[in-house]
C-alpha cells in the first residue's frame, strides 16, 4: 500500500468497493462485462466492436492528458445516462452470487471504526453496494454508503466524496479516500483536500489498521 497524503489528525476513512474490501478478478471482469453486452445489445453491435471504442477513447484521454474515468463515464460518452447505469447494474449484478463474508477484513474495519468514521464510496448503486457489504460480513461497519444514485455522479468526479464527508460529518480535509485505482479513487479526494492511500488488494487493508497507528 502507498500512503500517499495523511491529514494531521484523520477522522473518516472513505473506502472504495471493488477491487479494495475484496480482490476478486473474475467478479470485477464480470461486473465490466455484463454491462458492456448490456450497452452493445442496446447499440446492436459486436460486444468486439464496442470494446474497440472503449479501448480508442481510453486512448484519446491518454493522449489528452486526461486520467483514467470509469467505466459509468465512458457510457455517458456514449449516451447511457446515469440513471440507466444504475438500472442495469442493479439488474446484472448480484454480490452473494460472488463475494463470501470476510472475517478479517471484519477484524480490520472493527479496529478501524473504533477510531475513524467510516463511509463507504462506490460507482456502483447504492443497493449493490449494500448488499455487497452485506456479503462480506461487514455491512454494519459502515454508517455511510454513497452510491451512484446518490448524486448521480461518479467517481472520478468529486461529488461523492463531498457527499460522504458531509453525510459523516466530518471536514474534507479530516478525511481519508482509499481506494486501488489513483485516477477514480484518489485524484478527486486530494482535489477536495484530503488524505489518500493507495491498496493494492484486500491483504493491503487488513494491515491498514497497524498501518495507521500513530
Ligand atoms: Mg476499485
Amino acid at each position: 500500500m502507498r500512503l500517499l497524503a495523511l491529514p494531521e489528525r484523520p477522522l473518516a476513512l472513505l473506502f472504495d468497493l471493488d477491487s479494495t474490501l475484496y480482490s476478486h478478478p473474475a467478479y470485477a471482469a464480470f461486473q465490466t462485462e455484463v454491462l458492456v453486452e448490456r450497452l452493445a445489445r442496446e447499440r446492436g453491435e459486436s460486444v468486439a466492436a464496442l470494446e474497440a471504442e472503449f479501448a480508442r477513447r481510453r486512448a484519446a484521454r491518454e493522449a489528452a492528458g486526461l486520467g483514467r474515468t470509469s467505466l459509468g463515464n465512458l457510457f455517458l460518452e456514449l449516451g447511457v445516462d446515469i440513471p440507466t447505469s444504475v438500472r442495469w447494474r442493479e439488474e446484472l449484478i448480484d454480490p452473494a452470487a460472488w463475494l463470501a463474508r470476510d472475517p478479517r477484513l471484519d477484524e480490520a474495519l472493527a479496529a478501524l471504526a473504533a477510531r475513524f468514521a467510516l463511509a463507504l464510496v462506490t460507482n456502483n448503486p447504492r443497493s449493490v453496494g449494500e448488499k455487497s457489504l452485506e456479503a462480506l460480513g461487514v455491512r454494519p461497519r459502515f454508517p455511510v454508503v454513497i452510491g451512484l444514485d446518490d448524486t448521480y455522479r461518479s467517481k472520478p468526479d468529486p461529488a461523492p466524496y463531498a457527499l460522504a464527508a458531509e453525510r459523516l460529518g466530518v471536514a474534507a480535509e479530516a478525511c481519508v479516500s482509499v481506494g486501488d485505482r489513483h485516477d477514480v479513487d484518489l485524484a478527486p479526494a486530494l482535489a477536495l483536500g484530503m488524505g489518500a492511500i493507495l491498496v493494492e488488494a484486500v491483504e493491503d487493508v487488513y494491515a491498514l489498521p497497524a498501518a495507521l497507528r500513530t
